[in-house]
């Protein structure tokens, strides 16, 4: 008889972003589902990555990370935030910020602790809580503000709260979490002696009025935050799977325990390459903002055009909407599918993102980070669809 296999890990079925892509491949709907741009990142950087591929290094680098990305990131942090670090020891390079997430929790979480989530919540976070012996307390935001209740806050810290797992700018809600809601999390988790694991792989990505503060900047947080960040998002390069934790020297030392028995170490050409694009001038960085900001507005005005109401986006390149607006009564799943055959687009069902009971079932996210000339097809075919011609 076959024994059974871990039974947290065999209860969760396949991703809906690997599910919806291959839907999307099948029929030839624009992909909007999950949240890849179609144009690569700088050729620069490739360049960088290509020359270090053929002329190294390409042995095991130091576990820690290459000793240059480790100083990027360092200025990296100083530069945009006044974090000042030291590179050698508050530093370290993980494959991907999900590595990163996967340490942060594997190495911080006793079984039986409690984690406070917000709701919709990224993928992999739920997965990996359970499976470190992680007590899950979420925190609801709902559409189409996706506002922080004070109350519902308060409710999900306890004594035994061991961190909280915060991702701001937020996927796949596109919310921008504001310093007043900042310092409200900074006070629950300063109060239960808690830790913050900070995903922010869209601190790039940030629109209008709306700042990305890391919680990290705020008093009394430093020693008990880690801060995650990515070069698949900041550098339009999903594929690469380069991330990078920042945090106090005690901390990362935890979590290195977790990151040298996972993955050990991270290619190094890539690191090398990330590198260099971290170090690129401040008009890098405000073109990737312009140039994700231009297409969320393209986007939004194209979809309310349609008829449909969209829900805030102020960071991430994904924005929802809800679907009753266009006067579709069923669900946000039925409705993924009806799209996806009948219209020729593909989005999420923001419900896959939900946990706990009681799933929102009215929204569904599409992702923007596309040429205009494809969302521009995308909302025409959706128009044409709803509007029967
Ligand atoms: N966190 C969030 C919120 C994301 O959207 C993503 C993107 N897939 C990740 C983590 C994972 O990043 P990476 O590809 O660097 O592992
Ligand atoms: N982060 C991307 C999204 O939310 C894709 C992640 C993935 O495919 N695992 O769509």
């Amino acid at each position: 008889m076959v024994k059974q296999a871990n039974s947290v890990l065999s209860g969760f079925g396949t991703t809906i972003f690997e599910t919806m892509s291959a839907l999307a491949k099948e029929t030839g709907a624009i992909n909007l589902g999950q949240g890849f741009p179609d144009e690569d990142g700088p050729e620069d950087i490739r360049a960088a990555a290509a020359k270090a591929f053929m002329e190294g290094p390409n042995q095991y680098p130091p576990m820690m990370g290459t000793p240059d990305l480790r100083q990027a990131v360092a200025d990296h942090n100083h530069r945009f935030y006044g974090i000042a670090v030291n590179p050698d020891t508050d530093i370290l390079i993980t494959s991907g910020a999900t590595e990163a997430l996967a340490d942060c929790l594997m190495a911080l979480i006793e079984p039986g602790d409690e984690v406070v989530l917000f709701e919709p919540l990224y993928d992999c976070y739920l997965p990996l809580v359970l499976r470190a012996g992680g007590i899950p307390k979420f925190i609801r935001l709902d559409p189409p503000s996706w506002t922080l209740e004070p109350e519902r806050l308060a409710a999900a810290f306890s004594d035994k709260t061991k961190l909280v797992l915060l991702n701001t700018p937020m996927n796949p809600t596109g919310k921008v979490f504001n310093l007043d809601e900042l310092e409200q999390i900074a006070e629950q988790v300063q109060k239960y002696d808690a830790y913050a694991v900070c995903d922010e792989v869209y601190e790039h990505i940030v629109f209008g009025l709306s700042r990305h503060v890391p919680i990290a900047t705020l008093p009394g947080m430093g020693e008990r935050t880690v801060r995650i960040g990515s070069a698949g998002k900041t550098f339009s390069l999903t594929g690469w799977k380069v991330g990078y934790v920042t945090g106090c020297t005690e901390l990362i030392a935890r979590i290195a325990k977790a990151h040298q028995f996972i993955t050990f170490t991270t290619p190094p050409a890539l690191q090398q390459a990330v590198a260099y694009g971290l170090n690129k001038g401040d008009e890098f960085y405000e073109k990737l903002q312009i140039d994700m900001q231009s297409k969320r507005n393209y986007f939004k005005y194209g979809l309310e055009n349609a008829g449909f109401e969209t829900a805030a986006c102020d960071g991430t390149y994904f924005i929802n909407v809800d679907i009753r607006s266009i006067g579709f009564t069923g669900t946000d799943e039925e409705f993924c599918r009806l799209i996806i055959t009948e219209a020729g687009v593909a989005a999420l069902p923001v419900s896959a993102f939900y946990m706990s009971d009681n799933a929102e079932k009215h929204f569904v996210r599409f992702c923007f980070c596309k040429r205009e000339d494809v969302l521009s097809d995308a909302v025409t075919r959706l128009s044409d669809f709803f509007s029967g011609k």
